[in-house]
């Protein structure tokens, strides 16, 4: 049976259509900034479509995966400052235009379900994934489900204040980790509109803006990282999203500042996500895998 696996981000979409986890098709097409919705539907429209032609039957099933605030439980694309919307009903609008059961997730709480499926969380029970692109998000991962919170509104770790009184956030506070710590973030901050990715190759020459930068960048997820894990006691801590393409860059200086604010206790184990920017697609698919259980 194929399964449609639909990845919608505030630039592109992307999609996969799988048969008994193998890979049919992927495609992907621009995001319409001036009617997401009626775009997210075109796209699964011809998604439905291609998967008939390949097949000769239609899809059993899609999973939808989107960015702000999700409510997985109702169905409902709550809030994206980014692409604009309040309270869609995108579960029910999509059922109806394909005419097969539709599941939506959250994108980064998606990708934490892949994550712990198929990817750096596997064998691991409770775990946080951090996704650190754009902005930053996370994911609670307990017993390989993710932690949707009472309303959808867990996992923005990005907005807890690590410096207070410190720059202003686009969220209306300061100081969050999201503006010392987002790639954005790292570009805005260094200047001369540098990739965050060539802001910490030069500050690994010791070029001292950029390697100002990082630093902070640094302290400020460690900071953050303490504070999760004081709270959750997560088994490992899985950092995907843009910035986790750093690699050893990201990970070694974070692995070796965060014991020193961990007075009493272990670290958790730090990995980068195996997935990397596939992670909320194959999570589509598992959810919409999951509807036909
Ligand atoms: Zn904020």
């Amino acid at each position: 049976m194929t399964l449609i696996g639909l990845d919608v981000g505030g630039t592109s979409m992307k999609a996969e259509l799988t048969v008994d986890h193998q890979i049919l098709a992927t495609e992907s097409c621009p995001t319409d900034r001036g009617d997401p919705v009626g775009g997210i539907l075109d796209f699964a429209a011809r998604l439905a479509a291609r998967a008939e032609e390949l097949t000769g039957s239609p899809a059993a099933a899609a999973g939808i995966v989107l960015p702000g605030i999700v409510d997985e439980a109702a169905g409902t694309a709550v809030h994206s400052a980014n692409l604009g919307w309040r309270d869609v009903p995108i579960r029910r609008l999509a059922a109806e235009r394909l005419g097969i059961p539709v599941a939506i997730g959250h994108d980064v709480r998606t990708g934490g379900l892949a994550e712990a499926e198929l990817g750096a969380g596997r064998a691991a029970g409770d775990f946080l994934f951090v996704a650190i692109g754009t902005g930053i998000a996370a994911a609670l991962v307990l017993n390989g489900a993710p932690y949707p919170g009472t309303s959808g509104w867990s996992g923005e770790i990005g907005h807890i204040v690590v410096r207070p009184k410190g720059e202003p956030c686009a969220c209306g506070n300061r100081g969050c980790l999201e503006t010392y710590a987002s790639a954005a973030a790292i570009t805005r901050r260094h200047g001369a509109d540098l990739p965050a990715e060539d802001v910490i190759a030069l500050a690994a020459t010791g070029a001292p803006r950029a390697a100002a930068v990082w630093n902070e960048a640094l302290d400020c997820l460690a900071d953050s990282l303490a504070s999760a894990t004081l709270f959750l006691d997560p088994e490992r801590i899985v950092i995907g999203g843009g910035l986790a393409q750093a690699g050893s860059a990201l990970l070694d200086p974070l692995s070796s500042r965060l014991p020193g604010r961990l007075t009493f206790r272990s670290a958790p184990g730090l990995v980068t996500s195996e997935l990397h920017d596939q992670a909320a697609v194959k999570g589509a698919t598992i959810l919409a895998s999951r509807l036909l259980n």
